[in-house]
């Protein structure tokens, strides 16, 4: 096959970015949005998208990732108030966003792959049919927290010397953590979803309730001491994520 004598010339337009996943630090959270690339945009924008339960950020081709970057930051306080009036329910899906611990991470599914779970950087690794992702994500991530917190429950145990019966972690939407009289301890799996700092106030919280099952004074005494770190940030962050961390897998 010969083109001599044949000029072929075409520009091939500059590739558009695809999609990409930003997460913006602000007071404390973290706040998914998703940056696209326009050819058609003069300038940065920021706009909700409700069906895909989104924020995005539009900027042109050309304009530098920085500067688009800049632009959502100063944002960040409007992004983060839009972020909660979306309706809720962030299930686990491929590509969908959750925190590990606070950190994000990005769900994919591997087809056509053995095993169950596993992490790689900020990625969790899901294999298996489509139909169980669900499960199996929510089977680990509470294997994740349960390595987290039992070693946590017993150091502060043993400091106020009560001995702990048994832990265990339940899907309850309407307490993070509780303490029976008999010493049995329970927490939300979603804490997985929380900062150490967060997980670490809550084991302090529900040991503090094996030497006083009440709110007392004596009781939050205790639980400071407890605590790894101060106490008050752990106990304010839950405060404003409580309904995020239940949309996760829900
Ligand atoms: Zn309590």
């Amino acid at each position: 096959m010969s083109l001599s004598g044949t000029v072929l010339r075409f520009v091939l337009p500059k590739a558009v970015p695809e999609p990409e996943q930003l997460s913006i630090a602000h007071a404390g959270d973290i706040l998914p949005v998703t940056f696209v690339r326009s050819r058609r945009a003069r300038r940065a924008s920021l706009r909700v998208d409700p069906a895909l339960r989104r924020i995005v950020l539009t900027a042109p081709v050309r304009m530098a990732r920085a500067t688009a970057l800049d632009f959502a930051r100063a944002q960040a306080g409007w992004i983060a108030a839009r972020l909660k009036r979306l309706p809720t329910a962030r299930p686990f899906v491929d590509g969908a966003e959750l925190p590990l611990f606070g950190e994000p991470h990005v769900i994919r599914h591997r087809t056509g792959m053995r095993g169950t779970v596993w992490r790689e950087g900020n990625e969790i690794h899901v294999a298996g049919q489509p139909e169980h992702l669900p499960r199996r994500l929510r089977d680990w991530l509470t294997v994740e927290l349960r390595h987290r917190l039992v070693p946590l429950v017993h150091e502060k145990a043993a400091r106020v010397d009560r001995p702990v019966k048994r832990i265990t972690l339940r899907d309850s939407r309407s307490r993070w953590g509780s303490c029976g009289p008999d010493a049995t301890l329970s927490f939300s799996w979603r804490l997985v979803f929380a900062p150490p700092e967060v997980v670490d106030y809550l084991a302090a919280h529900e040991v503090a309730h094996l030497v006083h099952l009440n709110h007392s004074q004596r009781f939050w005494a205790l639980a400071r001491t407890l605590c790894d770190g101060p106490m008050d940030p752990p106990q304010a962050w839950l405060k404003r994520n409580s309904e995020t961390l239940l949309q996760y897998g829900a």
